[in-house]
Order: structure tokens, then sequence, then C-alpha cells
């Protein structure tokens, strides 16, 4: 069987952040970086994680955090332009004060 690098894997690069501008390296675990570990913010360039589809580009907000049994912590963005929403599996060097921020009493 050969081996081909997925799009994902290609995709792991820092990139400086829109919303903070703090210079953000490629992910530690050599997983697709989708958003700032520092503010959490993302970009709106996904319509499916990692494909880099989307037209919008527009900043998306960190809007809360859901626990899923399977995949652990997920971070919840909402599009500040089309409202469009995204889940994404936390990073390990995410900030846990600004994550620990959106949780919301239950
Ligand atoms: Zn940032
Ligand atoms: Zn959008």
């Amino acid at each position: 069987m050969s081996y081909a690098p997925t799009s994902r894997e290609q995709e792991n690069t820092g990139f400086r952040c829109a919303h903070c501008g703090r210079e953000v390296p490629a992910h530690p675990g050599g997983s697709y970086r989708n958003h700032c570990p520092y503010c959490l913010w993302s970009v709106h360039v996904d319509i499916a994680p990692g494909d880099r589809a989307a037209d919008c580009q527009a900043p998306m907000r960190p809007e809360a955090v859901d626990h899923s049994g399977k995949k652990g912590y997920i971070l919840i963005h909402r599009c500040t332009v089309c409202g469009a929403v995204d889940r994404n599996k936390l990073a390990p060097d995410d900030d846990l004060d600004v994550l620990i921020s959106l949780q919301r009493p239950a």
C-alpha cells in the first residue's frame, strides 16, 4: 500500500492570527491547525474541515466549548459575517484561560 500525504498534513503550517496578530506556529502534534491558540479565533476558510473551500474569509469568533465523549473537547466557532458555525478539536497548546472564559454555567 502506498502512502500519500493528506491535504490536512500539507496545511500544517504556521500563520499570523487575523484577530490578535500573533505568529502561530505549526500544530505541535502534526495535525491541522484550525484556530489561533492564543485568542482561539479562526478564519472562515473551510466548508468541510481542512478543505479551504469557503470564499468567506471572515474572522470566526470562538463561542463555546462542548464535550464529546469520543473526540474530547470541541471548540465552537461562529463566522462574524455569514454566521456559519464550525466545530473543531482543541489543539494541545490552546490557551486554557481563554477556553475557560468561554465555558458558560449550565
Ligand atoms: Zn489570535
Ligand atoms: Zn463566513
